[in-house]
């Protein structure tokens, strides 16, 4: 079968579609074959030099994994791109790609939780000093730059407040000392927001939520900068990460329908966030995508979507037992942890506390929700059911 050469300038949605598949080289088959292995032979010693042969050894990349990563580049507008085994493992490996001994790094003081644990616990081992700064700060980071800062890690918006970042002045301002930005991109995946054509050199996704999209695998992605791809490919390869061509499959599978999925996600979002706002009991809605979250204006100048997980503040006159309550009548919300599947998801949020660098946050109960794809009308009636339950 010859090759039909796509056109160059494609859309995102077509890029969802067509970017990393190549039947011509799979006897016109559309998807790739899920590629388990671990040998590759060679035909001759000639062939064991080193480039001689496309692939040598399952460990470095099969036709599978290539398929998902050319897809992300093409999506990410990346040099390049390297999987991981979890969104978690997609965190570190970027991080380790452009930290040494003896290196400061910024930290944003919303990053996901098991994000910060592994600052507080690994990079310290290392040598490498770790310092939370405001999330809010934007171009003012500059302040905060020491000689040895080697990097900036930024996440918008933030884990559990959503507090949304200035990624463009940060990375002006990383831009003028060298430091490298890392962006957490997992909530609006790189459809909705391109942290490399904002200036970010490494952009990090937990495959886990949007690209896989139906909760039956954990993966991560990592997008690199031409100036980041170099440290990546050394870093990763060196560590010997390899994730199970069935997951990678599993998650080309979804990133085939992932524009279609978040359109529904978010247009159900915004229905629930205006219903949740008008109801008495909610102090706050966190979700920069809706009118008076603090961060909207800086969402809607660098964003172009947004996806299905959100937060509420109850107000403060609502118990902790008043809490669980609501989520113990929830039928339709799953109670757990992940998000970004098809399914809509629920878990309890305790804001004060989680933060060093001075962040403002509320003492009271708050919520999560992963919002799935149910019809948004069923979702409503199912949280009118929390309500029921502490009394309207
Ligand atoms: C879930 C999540 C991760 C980690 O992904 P896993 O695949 O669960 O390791 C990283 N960052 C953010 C923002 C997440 O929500």
């Amino acid at each position: 079968m010859s090759k039909k050469t796509p056109p160059t300038a494609q859309k995102p949605d077509t890029i969802l579609v067509h970017a990393g598949r190549h039947p011509e080289d799979f006897h016109g088959f559309v998807n790739p074959p899920v590629v388990h292995a671990s040998t590759v032979l060679f035909p001759d010693t000639a062939h064991m030099a080193p480039g001689a042969q496309k692939y040598n050894y399952a460990r470095r990349g099969n036709p599978t994994t290539d398929a998902l990563e050319e897809a992300l580049m093409a999506l990410e507008g990346a040099a390049g791109v390297k999987l991981a085994t979890s969104g978690l493992n997609a965190v570190s490996l970027a991080c380790l790609s452009c930290l040494k001994t003896g290196d400061h790094f910024l930290v944003a003081d919303t990053v996901y939780g098991p994000t910060r644990h592994f600052c507080d616990t690994v990079l310290p081992r290392y040598g490498i000093t770790v310092e939370y700064y405001r999330p809010d700060l934007g171009g003012a980071i500059r302040s905060l730059f020491r000689p040895n800062t080697a990097a900036v890690f930024t996440e918008a918006p933030g884990s559990l407040t959503f507090e949304m970042q200035d990624i463009p002045a940060i990375a002006a301002a990383a831009k003028e000392t060298g430091a490298f930005v890392l962006m957490d991109n997992t909530w609006a995946t790189p459809l909705y927001f391109k942290p490399i054509a904002h200036g970010v050199d490494l952009s990090i996704q937990a495959g886990t939520k949007y690209i896989v999209g139906h909760s039956d695998v954990t993966i991560g992605t990592i997008a690199a900068s031409a100036r980041a791809l170099p440290g990546l490919l050394e870093l990763h390869g060196a560590m010997g990460v390899h994730i199970a061509p069935d997951d990678v499959y599993l998650a080309l599978r979804g990133l085939r329908t992932m524009g279609i999925r978040l359109e529904r996600h978010q247009q159900t979002t915004l229905a629930i966030a205006d219903w949740l706002a008008q109801h008495p009991k909610i102090a706050r809605i966190r979700y920069p995508a809706w009118k008076d979250d603090p961060g909207h204006a800086i969402w809607a100048r660098d964003f172009s979507g947004a996806s299905g997980l959100f937060g509420f503040d109850f107000t403060p006159n609502v118990s902790k037992a008043e809490a669980s309550a609501f989520l113990d009548a929830l039928r339709l919300f799953g109670l757990g942890y992940s998000w970004g599947g098809f399914e809509s998801l629920a878990i309890p949020v305790k804001l004060a506390g989680v933060r060093s660098a001075g962040t403002p946050l509320p003492e009271g109960e708050s919520v999560r929700l992963n919002i799935g794809l149910e019809d948004p009308a069923d979702l409503i009636e199912d949280l009118s059911r929390g309500f029921a339950a502490i009394g309207n």
